[in-house]
């Protein structure tokens, strides 16, 4: 029986957005998909060791996490993310991704590098499975347009998987089987103890930063231990946020940072939150201009804010002072309204 190829796929970085579109597209074409430990001391360690000291620390673990799959796999899916929505880009640091891997300290396995990019003329995303197939050596059409349109299909599932405030780990095993989906109306994380909320807060960030337990020193999970409903961008409908696209004199380049900063324009706007939390990583470029934007806009709409910058040292006692703080700031201002 002839050995099915394995695709290694970092659990980093756009994983957390497109895990389900790119593992079931590589499944379904028969290859098995291996994918990178979670986030470790080891993996982290690994990536300073092999990249540039002023990247991110999402950039960093994604190089711990390349390093994670050598020996495991023959392939490792690095794709060259260029545009999700036809607009923006992906952030330098992303486009320039697979030179970073391939030209680090380390060989790697070959890299299928294709290039992630909707902008231009139609057909990008099928255009983008054709080299995916063709790079694992498949080139039956009738089995690329299967695996493709069950690829959408699950795609679409997640997004409305995290529309229901399920966090991506969750939406994954929904979709995989392992966990049943919560019934209709239903929010995935509810605050510990459970009602009421002591607050609500927006939790603004990039997926890859907010959804990795190991960068983030858990801030998602100790905020719902604290009894505060957390909401994040995935939360809320993308029309919705798009809207704000028309109110910012002038649009960010990158996509990530658009999502950010509209959806938390879109919650200033519906007053329904207590606090905005946002988390960034430093050395991030795009970054210092969404952390300011989104500063300012909460001054004018007099909602508290607080930014968090997480890096290579950030520590987990640390970020709980700092959120026990907010949070009691919030229920305290809360309560006084309440009285008042
Ligand atoms: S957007 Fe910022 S945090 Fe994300 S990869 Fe680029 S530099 Fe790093």
């Amino acid at each position: 029986m002839q050995r099915r190829i394995k695709v290694g796929i970092p659990r980093a970085l756009s994983y957390y957005t497109f895990f389900p579109l790119w593992s079931v597209f590589l499944e379904k074409l028969g290859a098995e998909v291996v994918v990178s430990k979670n986030t470790n001391r080891r993996i982290l360690e690994d990536g300073i060791r092999e990249t540039v000291n002023d990247a991110c620390i999402p950039i960093k673990v994604f190089q711990g996490h390349v390093l994670d799959l050598i020996g495991k796999v023959d392939y490792i899916f690095v794709p060259r993310m260029i545009s999700a929505d036809g607009k923006a880009t992906f952030c330098p640091k992303f486009l320039g991704l697979p030179d970073m891997v391939r030209y680090s300290g380390t060989s790697v396995p070959t890299l299928i590098d294709v290039r992630y990019n909707r902008k231009g003329l139609p057909g990008g995303l099928f255009r983008f499975f054709r080299s995916v197939a063709s790079a694992i050596g498949v080139k039956n059409p009738l089995a690329r347009a299967y695996a493709a349109a069950c690829a959408i299909q699950k795609q679409k599932k997640y997004q409305k998987l995290l529309l229901k405030g399920l966090k991506p780990v969750e939406a994954f095993e929904v979709i995989q089987g392992s966990k049943k989906e919560p019934a209709r109306g239903k929010k995935a994380d509810k605050p510990v103890p459970s009602s009421p909320a002591r607050a609500k807060v927006a939790l603004l960030g990039y997926p890859y930063a907010l959804y990795d337990p190991f960068i983030s020193a858990g801030m998602y999970s100790k905020l719902i231990k604290m009894g505060v409903e957390v909401v994040t961008f995935e939360q809320i409908p993308l029309r919705q946020m798009r809207r704000f696209s028309k109110v910012l004199p002038q649009n960010f380049f990158w996509y990530y940072s658009n999502q950010v900063c509209w959806a938390g324009l879109y919650l200033l706007e519906q007053k329904n939150i207590d606090g905005i939390i946002h988390v960034t990583a430093f050395g991030c470029g795009p970054d210092a201009m969404v952390d300011k934007t989104l500063e300012l806009e909460a001054k004018a709409a007099g909602m508290p804010f607080m930014s968090i910058t997480i890096d290579e040292h950030t520590g987990e006692g640390g970020v709980q002072t700092r959120l026990e703080a907010f949070v009691d700031m919030l229920w305290a201002k809360r309560h006084q309204y309440r009285v008042g």
